[in-house]
């Protein structure tokens, strides 16, 4: 059976859809999803992501992670969390650029949260000589206790998007039908008081025709719970800082756009991050905030420019490759990821300030 299939019985059992259990069922199925069924990353894959492009992007991450562990007072253990890790590329540069401060390196205990099998065993081969403890996880909850570093790169915009259409009768929710000839097709369903609820005030009067999108708080609200007794939590991501109208959900299959209804499990669909909503939810829990800030500036701050001199003057036959890794991580505009994604960190209220992404930077 294909999931195409089982999508189709569903709707025809239970009724039209709505699209974030479509996009959570496409991704997440357990047996016919597409992160159960492929290893999407790389030129023979889907897409790519900054981890792939470029070491850098994971060895920053690694010096900060030990700037935080330091913030944090050196504690003896940290676990180091992270979470949808691909083929375990960022975390093996994260632990390479950790033997900077061996105390540090010496404290870590890696979790992995996980829900492929197939990348889960990639990240297996990847980490099999990282030299440091390591466990995997199919959620953050069952991470044990204890001060944490949590890392997330392009994980939140795989998470399910619900999206409200405003019609005449009200905001409704956007489902996914059936036509007669069983071609999967979008619907919307009643109009409903909750979900006006959902749209922010400002935007409630919007025409019809109008779409806002959002994702449920649940997963922000555990990361934040998570660190607010000890530790910070990294989230980058492409997305939005201004929360407004409109839809972003997309699929993409050979690293080009696909139609996201065409070919259920068979494409990535994700939609961009609402970096305002994730802030909101983490404050609400508690945690202290910081950012979001472009892609482009957190690198920046943190030395990539150094970084990729040296990597240069160490190997000078790689320089043009380097040289393109780091246009491409730090160009604005649509194509590049400089300004598209943005970073934010939820922590302990008691870490103060936090590296590369407060005000007070350079
Ligand atoms: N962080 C990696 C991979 C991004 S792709 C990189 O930057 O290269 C998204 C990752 O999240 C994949 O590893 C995918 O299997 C994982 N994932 C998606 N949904 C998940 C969920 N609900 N729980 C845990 N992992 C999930």
């Amino acid at each position: 059976m294909t999931l195409a299939d089982e999508l189709r019985r569903r709707i025809s059992a239970d009724g039209p859809l709505p699209l974030a259990d479509w996009m959570a069922l496409c991704l997440g199925h357990p047996t016919l999803g597409y992160y159960a069924t492929r290893d999407p990353l790389g030129a023979a894959g889907d897409f790519t992501t900054a981890p792939e492009i470029s070491q850098m992007f994971g060895e920053l991450l690694g010096i900060w992670a030990a700037a935080i562990w330091q913030q944090m007072g050196s504690p003896e253990k940290v676990r180091l969390v992270e979470l949808g890790p691909g083929r375990g590329t960022m975390m093996a540069d994260m632990l390479r650029a950790a033997r900077v401060l061996p105390p540090f390196r010496a404290a870590l205990d890696v979790h992995l949260v996980e829900t492929s099998p197939v990348l889960e065993q990639r990240q297996r081969e990847t980490l099999a000589t990282a030299g440091v403890a390591l466990a995997w996880h199919q959620a953050l909850e069952a991470v044990p206790d204890g001060p944490a570093i949590i890392v997330a790169n392009e994980f939140f915009d795989a998470l399910p998007v619900h999206q409200a259409v405003k019609s005449r009768q009200g905001w409704c929710e956007r489902t996914v039908a059936l036509d007669p000839d069983g071609t999967f097709v979008l619907a919307t369903g009643p109009a409903e008081t909750a979900l006006a609820e959902r749209v922010p005030e400002f935007w409630r009067v919007a025409p019809s025709g109008s779409v806002f999108e959002w994702r449920d708080a649940a997963p922000v609200e555990a990361l934040a719970r998570r660190v607010v007794h000890g530790g910070a939590a990294l989230v980058i991501d492409y997305g939005h800082v201004d929360q407004g109208l409109g839809e972003t959900l997309q699929a993409v299959r050979g690293h080009g756009f696909a139609d996201p209804l065409a070919t259920p499990g068979e494409a990535d669909l994700t939609a961009h991050v609402d970096f305002s909503a994730l802030a909101a939810a983490a404050t609400a829990a508690g945690a202290r905030v910081d950012g979001p800030v472009t892609q482009a500036a957190f690198l920046q701050r943190l030395g990539i420019v150094a970084r990729a001199e040296r990597l240069k003057a160490a190997a000078p036959q790689k320089a043009a490759d380097v040289d393109a890794a780091l246009a491409r991580l730090l160009a604005p505009g649509k194509t590049g990821m400089g300004t598209l994604f943005k970073v934010l960190a939820c922590a302990d209220p008691a870490l103060g300030p936090l590296p590369a992404l407060s005000e007070t930077d350079p």
